[in-house]
């Protein structure tokens, strides 16, 4: 790694630290319990660019590749705050970027990197469909001068903090195409227009704080410049956008993991039982030992695709892992955590019951871990394909 690149780490990781230190346990707790949106911490976070680094610069962003967004986040989540209630707003854009027209670039860009537009919210996950995206029955169909949508999302997190959302919706039906991820296509959707007029956001409550909700359509109309890209073309635009996701989430539960391992190291250095150290026991020092292991051979492989993102080559099997291996580390590392806190593990005030909480949804989404495990044996062992 260049020495421009290290210096830039190390800044980029003391301006999160400073804002992290600002929104300390409680704050997360208090959020935590009433299953309240941290707007305060999300708006520190977007007043120092933090959420723009990977938008370019000619539209006011800071222009970081790839692998810069994932040390912020991974820093966010390794100085005890969580970006869950954020991560969107730094790569959901990237559809637009890489499929939206140059006006619809030059309309919403500038305004997403200065956080005047919150573009937070992507729906695609239908309840029926399931995992199973070329199956989803949301319809937009061509009416007058736009189009009509009609159906129902599940888990579209962070819509009620969100001024727009990308949407994926069939505009042929599945038995009208050749190929099943054929006739999807990619909206952008003003939610300030739509809501009340044919979206409705009914938010869900789940055992963490993720402002997660689901959405119905019902007659929802929008302009035809909502279409990105090409009719028909979405499946493939929101293939393209998984991979930067989930390279992003991998470095979350990295950060995550760095947390759990410190708190963990840190009270087993000072808690007493039986007149020293329960560190000082290996049954205590092992499990700490082996997941610290696991989080630095996932950060390899994160390390790994987020340079190949960054230089443009292809890089599905190592964000895949990343991603698989990222969240079974901090996964290991939160029992483990729980663990050698004993008793004091499940008490709210240490904070590790609710980051434990926190890390257990990465191994379901943004894709879970089967499905991981059956990419990597159809593509890079060439085993038939289970589904
Ligand atoms: C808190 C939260 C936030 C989310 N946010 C968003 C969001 O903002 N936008 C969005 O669109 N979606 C979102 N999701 C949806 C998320 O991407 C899905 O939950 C995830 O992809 C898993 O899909 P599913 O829940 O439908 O599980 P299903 O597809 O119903 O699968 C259930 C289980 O069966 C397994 N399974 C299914 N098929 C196979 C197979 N062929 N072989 C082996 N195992 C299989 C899966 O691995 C899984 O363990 C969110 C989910 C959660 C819980």
């Amino acid at each position: 790694m260049s020495t421009e690149n290290i210096e830039l780490i190390s800044q980029l990781r003391d301006t999160v630290k400073k804002v992290c230190d600002d929104y300390p346990g409680e704050y997360w707790r208090e959020k935590d319990r009433a299953r309240k949106y941290p707007t305060e911490f999300v708006n520190a976070l977007t007043e120092l660019g933090l959420l723009a680094s990977l938008i370019p610069e000619e539209y006011g962003g800071s222009g970081l590749p790839l692998s810069m967004g994932a040390e912020i986040l991974t820093a966010i989540h390794e100085f005890g705050g969580n970006a869950g209630a954020c991560h969107a707003q730094m790569y959901t854009m990237g559809t637009v970027l890489r499929h939206g027209s140059d006006e619809q670039k030059q309309r919403y860009l500038p305004g997403i990197a200065s956080g005047d537009l919150r573009l937070q919210a992507f729906g695609v996950t239908e309840p029926t469909a399931g995992t199973d995206t070329t199956s989803i029955s949301t319809m937009a169909v061509r009416s007058g001068d736009g189009y009509l949508v009609n159906g129902q999302k599940v888990w579209t997190s962070r819509a009620e903090h969100s001024d727009l959302m990308v949407l994926l919706a069939r505009t042929t039906p599945k038995d009208q195409v050749k190929k099943r991820s054929e006739g999807l296509s990619v909206f952008l959707i003003d939610m300030r227009d739509a809501l009340g007029n044919g979206m409705t956001i009914n938010p869900i409550r789940t055992m963490i704080n993720h402002s997660t909700t689901e959405i119905f359509y019902d007659d929802l109309s929008i302009p035809a410049d909502s279409l990105i890209g090409e009719e028909g073309k979405g499946f493939k635009y929101i293939l393209s956008g998984m991979n930067a996701e989930r390279i992003l989430i991998a470095a979350e539960c990295i950060g995550d993991a760095r947390w759990f391992i410190k708190k963990a190291s840190d009270y087993a250095r000072e808690r007493k039982v039986f007149g020293r150290p329960i560190g000082q026991n290996q049954g205590i020092q092992f499990p700490i030992a082996r997941a610290y292991a696991q989080t630095v051979a996932a950060e390899l492989t994160l390390r790994k695709a987020a340079e190949l993102y960054d230089r443009g080559e292809p890089c599905g099997t190592e964000a895949n892992m990343a991603k698989m291996l990222a969240s079974e580390a901090s996964w290991e590392a939160a029992d483990v955590c729980v663990q050698t806190f004993g008793g004091f593990g499940i008490a709210e005030e240490y904070d590790v019951e609710r980051k434990f909480r926190e890390a257990r949804l990465y191994r379901i989404a943004p894709i879970s871990t089967n499905l991981i495990l059956s990419y990597i044996a159809e593509r890079e062992l060439d085993l038939p394909r289970s589904y």
